[in-house]
């Protein structure tokens, strides 16, 4: 599909238009695009992204958004609605991670803009309060390789170095003895993940938490993913070590909203065992001549719509709603798993829940990518070694979903079998963008990234 199907159909706008267009005309437009783009992932064949699909779900959440979109969540004075949701919205987070089994310490959290954003934030908690309390001018974080890249980008925008820790080959979980070598004197903080987003593996968050306390450091959970699934996945009985903060060393869990907690794009929690680590990222001018300064974290204002409308999210599905869609996910990904071992060509790395990843030691496992590409299935690619996952979320529940996986991934098999010497069409990359890249060139990398930035370079002469 290109990149730019829109170019023939609508008006391309190379400057405002001379006088505005109707309402009526721009919505109509904007309707067209969205129903034939919410059809790709309708089917249930789309891995994550996705997480809810429920449209009377969108609807409700868009009154709710609608209500307070023109709002700055900054100016408290003018909107304490806001301090209500956003106080409520980190309470309830909390409740599920169990704060209450902190007895000496005050748990607290804010409400950043996503995963990534809680990532950042806490890196900047870390730095800052090692930097305050122990003086560390020199910071490092050991994180696993399986974590997030967000946790790298953070350390990249705050000077933090970044020491990868390795996994074990079997378990894909860290080594933690490799994460006790690694820490020193200025390490700020390690991380785990529950879980990471290429296996669906959790780390041996217990394990970390006893090096953190002995070392008198951080430990941060990577709960971005799982965070706001896996509880409820416990709570039916699934195999699932806790990693909240009941287990002791825990001291920050970043958990998307916007992912398991089926709210829109563009909240997330970053819960944090103790106030004095999130206080210590505050920033503050208070000699300013426009005004004294203060912001909460590393935003300034802030939509008050999608504050609003994750409030309204999470008190409307309550935790029943949680639990029974928590359900739903984890049958549909068990079938799915089931599908996947009945393949002896295939195999499924080390020992995941909701989300899976699987290669095959008999063929590259992106003709099995290729071919379910045709039949309209979009999977995350991975690499070292290469694997595909999937991440079972609301859409893959509806019935007859998992069964046509199970059908179209013989035929996948079949096709791989039959073209294990050709070299595959797809690759590995993040999300998906860009299918048969074959080098990870720099240069390459960037054009990439600045196509889906720079479209007006790229319309055509006189669209
Ligand atoms: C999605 C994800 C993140 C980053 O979140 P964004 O919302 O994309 O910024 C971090 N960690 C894990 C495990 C994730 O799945």
């Amino acid at each position: 599909m290109s990149d730019y199907p829109y170019t023939d159909r609508f008006i391309v706008n190379r400057a405002l238009p001379a006088s505005g267009r109707p309402r009526a005309d721009v919505l109509a437009e904007m309707n067209a695009m969205a129903t034939e783009e919410d059809a790709f992932w309708e089917t249930g064949r789309c891995s994550g992204t996705m997480y809810c699909g429920d449209h009377e779900h969108y609807a409700f959440m868009n009154e709710a958004f609608g209500r307070f979109a023109h709002v700055n969540a900054l100016q408290r004075d003018m909107c304490p609605s806001q301090t209500k949701f956003e106080g409520e919205i980190i309470a309830m987070t909390l409740d599920l991670f169990h704060a209450d089994a902190v007895t000496d310490a005050t748990p607290v959290g804010i409400v950043t803009t996503g995963g990534t954003g809680s990532i950042l934030h806490a890196v900047l908690a870390y730095r800052e309060h090692a930097g305050q309390t122990r003086g560390v001018v020199h910071p490092n974080l050991v994180k696993p390789e399986t974590a997030h890249p967000a946790f790298d980008k953070a350390c990249h925008l705050f000077g933090v170095e970044v020491r990868n820790a390795p996994v074990d080959p079997e378990s894909l979980t860290v080594d933690v003895g490799w994460v006790a070598g690694a820490i020193d004197e200025n390490t700020i903080a390690i991380v785990g993940s529950a879980c990471n987003y290429g296996y669906g593996t959790i780390d041996p968050i217990g394990e970390l938490g006893q090096v953190a306390l002995s070392r008198g450091i951080g430990l941060h959970v990577d709960g971005c993913l799982g965070g706001f699934l896996l509880p409820f996945g416990e709570e039916l009985g699934y195999d699932i070590e806790p990693f909240d903060f009941r287990v002791p060393g825990v001291t920050s869990i970043s958990a998307d909203t916007h992912k398991y907690g089926y709210a829109f794009k563009g909240t997330s929690v970053l819960s944090f065992r103790d106030i004095a680590l999130r206080n210590a990222q505050y920033f503050f001018l208070t000699g300013w001549s426009g005004g004294k300064y203060c912001s909460p974290g590393m935003e300034g204002s802030r939509s008050g719509g999608l504050i609003a409308a994750t409030w309204a999210a999470m008190v409307s599905i309550g935790h029943d709603g949680y639990l029974g869609y928590a359900r739903a996910i984890f049958e549909t990904s068990a079938a799915m798993q089931d599908a996947v071992r009945s393949h002896p060509e295939l195999r499924i790395l080390g020992k995941p829940t909701f989300l899976f990843s699987f290669t095959s030691d008999e063929f590259d496992i992106y003709h099995v990518n290729d071919s379910m590409r045709q039949r309209g299935w979009r999977f995350n690619g991975q690499q070292y070694p290469n694997a595909l996952h999937m991440a079972v979320t609301r859409p893959q529940t509806q019935p007859g979903v998992a069964e046509s996986f199970a059908t179209d991934l013989a035929e996948a098999v079949d096709y791989a079998k039959k073209h294990a010497a050709d070299a595959p069409a797809s690759g590995a990359i993040y999300g998906g963008v860009a299918g048969g890249m074959t080098d990870e060139a720099d240069d390459f990398i960037r054009s990439v990234m600045a196509g889906m930035m720079d479209a007006q370079s790229s319309l055509p002469e006189g669209a």
